[in-house]
């Protein structure tokens, strides 16, 4: 009789296969629909061939381009696709390693004295796409070291001999595809075939190994898809996204500026990008305070002490700025608002008639990025952060982090955010006391009402285990621009420990002494970031309340100057920020250079608007919209303001 193992499937299902079945077997089992996307396996926590037999009782995930493990199995193996084109094109070549990427894949390749241009690259798109369309499978073949070193010794590739040196008996495999073999660990997926789109989008130099003493081998930068109409949506979004830019635009409508004196890392808020700012302040301001928040403002920096109680350091220490020695005592620039707002909760005596206390700032943190890593407003060292720390009771929890969400999703409609999701961070109880604090019982029962929360208010969420914080449950939210770019906002976290660390203390009904819990929160994230996501998600066009110029007057000629100025009174007067341009150009050009800094109003003068009182107005994208009269026009826009339309 034939070997059974036992299969235990994502939902907790156990079913019987024959052993050596494969993943994509399993699949046929189930639907051959299912079949023809499985790409790869996760077996056990690790990522498999799909076409690799089974050998033991297994937990087993089919793994489709869908899954992030599905994707890089795809990309990794068009590495190697693109590998046998380039060894086909080039014979003689050697290559060094071909991983995936966060958007495809690349293979560092060894070309001698050849050299490689834009126009090579078509070709071997050609050669790929030839060579996928033959099916191959990507055969899995398990080889001795010895036997491996023989191998690339004749082929004469000393990149792979050199990887060959860091590597036992018992670990070394060859993948096989058509032509091409390569020493790899895989996995790959079943066959060439299912890489239906092939796009090569770049070529750079890299030295061997990231070291400039060695030689510089050459770069190739490719993205595949398993379709031609997934390839071309990504190829317009690229495009899109270029165009939105928010370092691009940034520049362009005067928002922020980089200093190289003042520091990478750094940015400047310009006045447009103030105002900006001052809007969303206001917003906050205005929604907190209806949530019953007090505001607090709170130093830059502190003694070390501070981050040795709040647990900051030495974990984080990494992520601060080194400190600074004041009368033989280390200050740290702040790095995380909460463990001042402890110490305000902590300077009065609290009863549970305090409570829920909700301390907000704006807080402005400074975080140790690598310079490697700053990326325009996206990764910076200094950050404004939409700061809020709750104190609350047990009983109090559930209803506070109702608002918390309430106040995200809110958001989220003033400013057309649509798609979101949810991601409820988990404990292990195996990690309990390690990873994780060691209140299995609060952890359930944080845990519990978290998620009730979320089905109670409809919101989609997704659970992952085992990525809670250190100190408690924790919601991750990830929003999408217009163009269905993600952005990760920030965490609605819950933290039953630094109350503790903290010793903060309030008196219950019984009169007893009792720890808070804290819920950390930050729904518009830091002004860095979140400002960065508005200029990509409204292509630099904000609405008007946000816009750092609401209307823009533009007199035909110098005639209607008088005019103008009185137009210009009376929108200041309603508290709208605008402007003239009285300077001496047609009035097309004053058009088209308004419409570029993407000012929501244009208010046109000419003769006919001077003796009818009115304006003719145009809305940014939208065109004429006709004569108005001057007070019409303001009670318009004061009201598309007021409503943050
Ligand atoms: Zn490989
Ligand atoms: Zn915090």
């Amino acid at each position: 009789m034939e070997q059974q193992i036992n299969i235990t499937f994502p939902d907790g299902a156990v079913r019987e296969y024959i052993k050596g079945t494969t993943a994509v077997e399993v699949a046929k089992s189930i639907s051959e629909g299912l079949a023809k996307k499985v790409i790869a396996a996760d077996v056990n926590g690790k990522t498999w061939d799909a076409t690799r037999p089974i050998e033991d009782d297994v937990n087993l995930k089919l793994l489709t381009w869908d899954d992030k493990g599905g994707k890089n199995t795809f990309w990794h193996s068009s590495a190697h696709l693109m590998a046998e084109a380039i060894e086909s094109t080039f014979p003689g070549v050697k290559f060094w390693v071909g991983p995936p990427v966060d958007n495809g894949f690349y293979y560092d390749v060894d070309l001698g004295d050849r050299s490689i241009a834009e126009d090579d690259l078509r070709l071997l798109e050609i050669k790929m796409a030839e060579l996928s369309k033959q099916n191959s499978p990507y055969i899995r073949r398990p080889i001795s070291k010895k036997e491996a070193i023989n191998y690339f010794e004749k082929k004469g590739d000393e990149y792979k001999l050199d990887l060959l040196q860091g590597l036992t008996d018992g670990e070394i495999t060859f993948y096989a595809q058509g032509n091409f073999t390569d020493l790899c660990l895989g996995p790959h997926i079943p066959h060439t075939g299912f890489i239906k789109a092939i796009k090569l989008t770049n070529i750079a130099g890299a030295y061997w190994k990231g070291d400039e003493r060695n030689k510089q081998l050459t770069r190739i930068y490719g993205i595949t898809f398993p379709s031609q109409k997934q390839l071309d949506e990504y190829l317009e979004l690229l495009e899109e996204a270029k165009k939105r830019d928010h370092r691009k635009l940034g520049k362009e409508l005067g928002i922020f500026t980089m200093d190289d004196e003042v520091g990478p890392g750094l940015p400047l808020w310009m006045p447009n990008g103030t105002i900006i700012i001052e809007q969303l302040e206001k917003l906050a301001k205005e929604t907190e305070t209806d949530g019953g928040y007090k505001r607090v403002v709170t130093p830059h920096i502190a003694k070390e002490s501070l981050y040795l109680t709040s647990g900051h350091l030495p974990y984080y220490q990494d992520s601060m700025y080194p400190p600074m020695e004041i009368e033989g005592v280390k200050y740290y620039l702040k790095a995380m608002n909460c463990p001042h707002h402890h110490k305000i909760f902590a300077a009065e005596q609290r009863s549970y008639k305090d409570m829920p206390l909700r301390l907000a700032e704006y807080g402005t943190c400074y975080r140790y990025e690598q310079s490697g890593e700053l990326f325009g407003l996206m990764r910076v060292r200094c950050l404004h952060m939409n700061d809020a720390h709750i104190y609350c009771t047990r009983e109090q929890f559930a209803e506070e982090f109702r608002a918390v969400n309430e106040m995200y999703i809110k958001y989220f409609k003033i400013f057309g955010i649509d798609k979101y999701i949810m991601r409820l961070s988990l404990h292990d109880p195996e990690k309990l006391g390690k990873k994780y604090v060691n209140d299995p019982e609060l952890w359930l029962e944080t845990e519990a009402m978290v998620r009730k929360v979320m089905t109670e208010a409809n919101i989609p969420f997704v659970e992952v285990p085992d990525e809670g914080a250190f100190y408690g449950p924790k919601i991750d939210v990830q929003i999408y621009s217009t163009i269905g770019r993600e952005f990760t906002l920030a965490t609605n976290q819950v933290d039953f420990a630094q109350g503790r660390s903290f010793k903060l203390e309030f008196t219950n009904q019984n009169n007893e002494a009792e720890t808070p819990l804290i819920i950390h929160r930050a729904p518009l994230g830091t002004h860095e970031r979140f400002i960065g996501f508005l200029l990509e998600h409204y292509a630099g066009k904000f609405p008007a309340w946000l816009a750092p110029v609401q209307a823009k007057i533009l007199p035909i000629s110098d005639k209607f100057a008088d005019y103008a100025k009185t137009v210009l009174e009376k929108l200041k007067k309603a508290d709208i920020r605008a402007g003239i341009d009285d300077r001496n150009e047609k009035i097309g050009k004053k058009i088209r250079d308004t419409e570029l800094m993407r000012v929501p109003y244009m208010l046109v003068i000419g003769e006919k608007e001077v003796n009818a009182n009115k304006v003719a107005v145009r809305r940014q994208g939208k065109g004429d919209e006709g004569a108005k009269d001057v007070d019409e026009f303001v009670a318009g826009l004061r009201e598309e303001i007021r409503d943050r339309r």
